[in-house]
C-alpha cells in the first residue's frame, strides 16, 4: 500500500516541489495551503493529470483547530500519515525597533508555532501506528542568526530544538523527527530582495549559486525513506557549503 505524506505550505516554492518529487514516486500527497489556492489547484491538476494521488487541505497551521482537521482528513482519505513534512513558513525582514509587533507575532506563529501544532495533531496517530517520520524545514538562520531576521532566526531555532526534544521523546515510539536547514533558495520567499544583493550575498556561498526547491525536497525524501531509519534529531544543512 502507498505511503501518505501531508506536506505542510505546498502551494508553491520548496513545498511543491517536495509534493512532486513524492507524488512521482509513488506516494499518496496531501497539499496544505493557507492563501494561495490558485497556485494549489494548478499543482494538484497537475499531479492528478499524472494519474498521480493528491489531495488539497486548506489549514493555517498557526491555528491547532486546523492542524487537527488537515491531519483528520488526511488520515480519513488516506487511512494514516507516515510521513509529516513542516514546511510552511514566512519571512517578513527588518530591524527589530523597526518590525511590527503583529508581524513578528504572526513569525512566531507560522513559523515556530505552526511546527508544534502539526507535530502534535499527528502523534497521536504516529505512536498508535508505531512509526512515522517527520521533517522540519528550519534554516541556516536557525543555527547561525541574521540580521534583520531577528524573529524569523528565532522561530527557526525553535524548530532545531523542537526537533531534537521531540526526536527523543519519540524514539521509543518508531518515530523519527529530524530538521532540515536549507541556505539560500531559489522560491518567491526571496523575492524582497535586490539582485545585488542576491548576488552579494551568493559571492559568500562556497559552490557559488542559490539552492533549488528541488535539492531541499531530495534531502526531504532521503530522511523521509527506510534508509534514514537510524537518523533521528540530526538537523542537515543543505546550504552550499554556507558557514558563518
Ligand atoms: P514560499 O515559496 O514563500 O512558500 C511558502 C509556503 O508556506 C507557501 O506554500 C505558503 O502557502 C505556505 N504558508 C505560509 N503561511 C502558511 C500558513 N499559515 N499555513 C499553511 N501554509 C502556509 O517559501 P519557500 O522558500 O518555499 O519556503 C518553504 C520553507 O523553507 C519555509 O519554512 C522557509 O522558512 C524555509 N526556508 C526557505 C529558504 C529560502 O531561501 N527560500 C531558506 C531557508 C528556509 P500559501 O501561499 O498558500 O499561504
Amino acid at each position: 500500500m502507498s505511503k501518505t505524506v501531508v506536506i505542510t505550505g505546498a502551494s508553491k516554492g520548496i513545498g511543491a516541489a517536495t509534493a512532486i518529487l513524492f507524488a512521482r514516486k509513488g506516494y499518496n500527497v496531501v497539499l496544505n495551503y493557507c492563501d494561495s489556492l490558485q497556485s494549489v489547484k494548478l499543482l494538484s491538476s497537475s499531479l492528478t493529470g499524472q494519474g498521480l494521488s493528491v489531495f488539497t487541505v486548506k489549514a493555517d497551521v498557526a491555528n491547532k483547530l486546523e492542524t487537527d482537521f488537515l491531519i483528520n482528513e488526511s488520515i480519513n482519505k488516506f487511512g494514516a500519515v507516515d510521513i509529516l513534512i513542516n514546511n510552511a513558513g514566512i519571512s517578513i525582514s527588518g530591524l527589530i525597533n523597526d518590525m511590527d509587533l503583529h508581524d513578528s507575532d504572526r513569525i512566531f506563529d507560522v513559523n515556530l508555532k505552526g511546527v508544534y501544532n502539526c507535530c502534535k495533531s499527528v502523534v497521536p496517530a504516529m505512536i498508535s501506528q508505531k512509526s512515522g517520520k517527520i521533517i522540519n524545514i528550519s534554516s541556516m538562520w536557525g543555527q547561525v542568526g541574521a540580521s534583520c531576521e531577528v524573529a524569523y532566526s528565532a522561530a527557526k531555532a525553535g524548530v532545531i530544538g523542537l526537533t531534537k526534544a521531540l526526536a527523543k521523546e519519540l524514539a521509543p515510539s518508531g518515530v523519527t523527527v529530524n530538521a532540515i536547514a536549507p541556505g539560500l533558495i531559489d522560491t518567491t520567499m526571496n523575492s524582497e530582495y535586490s539582485i545585488e544583493e542576491i548576488e552579494d550575498f551568493v559571492s559568500k556561498i562556497p559552490i557559488s549559486r542559490m539552492g533549488t526547491p528541488d535539492e531541499i525536497a531530495l534531502a526531504t525524501y532521503f530522511l523521509a525513506s527506510d534508509d534514514a531509519d537510524y537518523i533521528t534529531g540530526q538537523v542537515l544543512g543543505v546550504n552550499g557549503g554556507y558557514v558563518m
